[in-house]
């Protein structure tokens, strides 16, 4: 009897000792090594609610965002990613907490430390001019980007730092509300479903909510004098198209259900519950997987942009691509952004299987022709790229090759076999790529190391005997 209470003693002492364990500071990046800034440690993001009025006369956007989270230590202090602005309070958990800046990383001292498991708020009010702190001219480093008429916002890979604070990393997925306050005639398109509409005066509050966790450099938010078009799809299918384009566009974007429905042939069920496209009226040299609203520029709508006549296969390849990242970089989030090909490649090689369906093998070859023609020019390694190539030709072209030489390995039963459940395991998740080769070798039963390293990781290209699917 005295012995167990000697361990009882022993064991409460125990427990007393780590809940009285020093509070120490979370990481300030999430260990990516490509970008070992980004996101930040000792917490898990859950939710993000954005509160923004946007004011077009001033070029300002202010508010408060809230993240919602969950600590996985004990915490003396943690950081969010998050740069320019003017910060007028920080509170956690209803109490004002004290803040330092530096670059991008914005570290909080909460009132009371936070302890491993617990729940917590964070609410930043903040006000200025999106980007002023911005070092790089890219519309992805900025995130927020006006132009005459409107905003857009594309933040692959760092730019949801540059206006709202966030755990900035694919790896610490959240769900999110967004409610933008613009003056009228303006409208607001962001991921998810509109919830609400709140008219207020000559300010309208668009409610967008996001019921499925999505990476930060996803989040988006486009304004301007957009009309809502629908299409009856798989899911819902709302687009937003600049009002004087509306007509065009619609055409441009008009098999965007039967790209799903083949995908969902292809991959398994469309992953989220809307998805459209938000076309900004400006010229944009690229189009982003925004999650469930796809941001594409004015030049793809015939006519929208003096001196240009858009490409319109070339179109067609970008829509399906953007769609196909709904299950293949969006759903699946790579886990560091060096696993990139999981992305680029994947969305490649789907638009290329649409291209396939739809015209047939011989322009399905001569698109694989293409590529390999260019990527055998220079010396990729899609699976370990250069820190400035994580969206190079290799990572997008050489990627898509990856998973033909696959295909021609396995045979087309394994190879879509391994899509699907690559698809059915990881998605609403991370991968890496060494997961990926595991799940193809464990679903084809094959040895597929050497095909991988020669395709991703030895540079160059192996040879080809024919691109015969
Ligand atoms: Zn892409």
């Amino acid at each position: 009897m005295k012995k167990y209470s000697l361990f009882l003693l022993i064991l409460l002492l125990m427990v007393g000792a780590v809940s009285a364990q020093e509070a120490r500071p979370g990481s300030p990046g999430i260990g990516d090594p490509y970008l070992p800034n980004l996101g930040n440690g000792g917490y898990d993001a859950v939710h993000y609610t954005l509160d923004l009025d946007v004011d077009f006369d001033s070029s300002e956007i202010a508010g408060t965002v809230t993240m919602e989270a969950l600590a996985t230590q004990n915490l003396s202090v943690f950081n969010l990613d998050f740069l320019g602005f003017d910060i007028t309070s920080i509170v956690v958990n209803e109490v004002e907490a004290n803040f330092t800046r530096r670059g991008r990383e914005l570290r909080i001292t909460p009132p009371e430390p936070l302890l491993d498991g617990d729940a917590f708020t964070v609410a930043v009010t903040y006000g200025g001019i999106p980007g002023a702190g911005v070092e790089d001219a890219d519309s992805f480093s900025r995130g927020w980007n006006w132009y005459d008429g409107g905003v857009f916002v594309a933040s692959e890979p760092i730019g949801a730092a540059a206006w709202y604070p966030v755990n900035d990393h694919p790896r610490d997925k959240a769900t999110y509300t967004f409610e933008i306050t613009v003056e009228q005639p303006y409208v607001v398109a962001a991921n998810g479903l509109l919830r609400d509409v709140i008219e207020e005066g000559d300010q309208m509050t668009y409610i967008w909510q996001s019921d499925y966790d999505m990476a930060s450099y996803l989040a988006t938010v486009n304004i301007a004098e957009f009309v809502e078009v629908t299409e009856a799809g798989p899911v819902p299918i709302r687009n937003y198209f600049p009002a004087r384009l509306a007509d065009d566009a619609q055409q441009v974007f008009a098999e965007t259900s039967d790209m799903m429905a083949f995908f969902i042939d292809t991959f398994g069920p469309y992953p989220f519950d809307v998805y459209g496209v938000v076309v900004a009226d400006t010229p944009l040299f690229f189009a982003l997987e925004t999650q469930t609203i796809s941001l594409f520029g004015a030049q793809v709508v015939p006519g929208a942009v003096d001196g240009v006549i858009p490409n319109l296969s070339n179109t067609e390849i970008t829509v399906a691509h953007e769609l196909a990242h709904q299950w293949f970089g969006n759903s699946i989030s790579p886990a560091n952004w060096g696993d990139i090909w999981l992305n680029e490649g994947f969305a490649t090689y789907a638009s290329a299987l649409w291209v396939e369906h739809r015209y047939g093998a011989e322009s399905f070859e001569s698109m694989l022709d293409f590529f390999y023609a260019n990527i055998a020019r220079r010396d990729f390694t899609p699976g370990a790229p250069l820190e400035d190539g994580l969206f190079s030709t290799g990572v997008y072209q050489q990627g898509a090759w990856t998973l033909h030489a696959l295909r021609q390995e396995v045979g087309d039963e394994a190879f879509f076999d391994i899509l699907r459940t690559y698809v059915e395991r990881l998605q609403y998740s991370n991968a890496s790529t060494d997961d990926f080769i595991a799940l193809a070798e464990e679903v084809s039963g094959q040895e597929l190391g050497d095909l991988f390293d020669a395709w991703l990781f030895a540079g160059g290209v192996p040879p080809i005997a024919d691109t015969a699917g």
